[in-house]
């Protein structure tokens, strides 16, 4: 369906070379194909125009892991992908990797359906990119809130159809369980980025892992060996590896502000990807909420916990955690907004995402100037206005 050009004028944009202040950015056919100051600029008069005085536009915000939203947790029901999926713009997402925790082998087959049969009739909402395998081959003495009863070792058998061409894009799992290097190797082999979390690794053990194709780490800090002097474990090896690419969840529960710095100054800017890992309970009041492998967590106002304290996924929103790192590093709204945008785009291997540039996908996410999504953009289209 071919819609009429839309100028998006007045907006200051992220660019790859810096803010371009008071722009105009043109998009057609799902993508962009101007971006000049509105001075330059050249709209119709029966093309669409959007004034946007005072925004901020960012390239369309992706995440890598989030577990649920709205109720829906997509390891429990992962056919509401979808459903959810639709609603996520909300928080500034325009493409997302629905992220399956530890859960019985068969809902890990069933989701990889769910997203081959593609989207309803008439669909619109954040882009499901392939889907996040967190699981099931996790260490079980760094477990955090994935149920015991469904990790496994690894096993190639376990496997079969994991492959991007079947939408499995990311898995994490434990570099140092029997057989986890021969299995990641398939895994790269099949199109699939590596992620190493909930790990024992040694600091020995995890150099081996990136030597062997992991590139990733998920939710640095969180449920692995902690830093020691002595013995610098994984976040050590991390720490000293400026390659890796690290995601922090930056909610001010999960990992100390200092810490968050402390990895941001480790790295350039584009190896860090901020993720919610956000749980069904994200966008709804506290009360009791599932997560996947048929776990009950509890929620308040600001965490999500097994019965036995245990933070059990986070109720983070991006534009929350944009701001809790531009505090903890002490730097301005571009110097974060990569972690939202470019770097996720790149650790899945897309170069038409996460860019404001021509030629690139009309995926955009407007800001006010405190970094709250007032109107998002997927493929050229609007999915969300924020009311006044
Ligand atoms: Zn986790």
């Amino acid at each position: 369906m071919s819609q009429k050009p839309l100028h998006l004028l007045h907006v200051d944009a992220f660019t790859p070379q810096g803010w371009i202040k008071d722009a105009c950015i043109s998009i057609s056919e799902g993508r962009i194909t101007q971006i000049v100051p509105c001075s330059e600029a050249n709209p119709q008069p029966e093309d669409r125009q959007i004034h946007c005085e005072g925004w901020i536009a960012s390239p369309g915000w992706i995440e890598l892991q989030i577990n649920g939203a709205f109720g829906v947790d997509f390891a429990e029901q992962p056919q509401r992908i979808w459903e959810v999926a639709a609603r996520l713009p909300e928080f500034g997402f325009t493409a997302f990797l629905p992220t399956i925790v530890t859960s019985p082998l068969a809902v890990f087959q069933q989701a990889m359906e769910v997203w081959q049969a593609g989207p309803p009739a008439g669909w619109r909402g954040a882009i499901p990119l392939g889907l996040h395998f967190e699981g099931p081959f996790l260490n079980p003495k760094k477990k955090g809130a994935h149920n015991p009863q469904f990790l496994q070792l690894p096993r190639h058998d376990l496997i079969a159809g994991w492959e991007a061409a079947n939408g499995v894009r990311l898995v994490t799992l434990a570099p140092e369980l029997p057989g986890a290097l021969g299995l990641a190797e398939t895994l790269r082999q099949r199109g699939i980025t590596l992620a190493i979390g909930h790990s024992l690794a040694t600091y020995a053990e995890a150099m081996t892992a990136f030597e062997r194709g992991f590139c990733y780490v998920t939710h640095l800090y969180n449920a692995m060996t902690p830093l020691e002097y002595r013995s610098p474990g994984l976040v050590g090896a991390i720490l000293t590896n400026p390659k890796i690419t690290v995601s922090l969840i930056a909610d001010g529960v999960h990992v100390h502000p200092a810490m968050l710095k402390l990895a941001y100054q480790t790295r350039p800017p584009d190896q860090v990807v901020l993720v919610t890992d956000a749980m069904s309970a994200l966008g709804m009041p506290p009360g009791r909420y599932p997560l996947g492998g048929r776990q009950e967590v509890f929620v308040d106002e600001r965490s999500a916990r097994l019965q036995d304290g245990t933070l059990a996924g986070s109720l983070l929103k991006p534009a929350d955690a944009l701001r809790t790192m531009m505090t903890a590093c002490d730097v301005p709204m571009e110097a974060i907004l990569p972690c939202l945008t470019s770097t996720p785009a790149r650790v899945l291997g897309l170069t038409n995402k996460g860019r404001l540039e021509v030629g690139a996908d009309a995926d955009l996410t407007l800001l006010d100037p405190q970094g709250n999504p007032v109107m998002t953009i997927v493929s050229g289209e609007i999915v969300y206005t924020a009311r006044d």
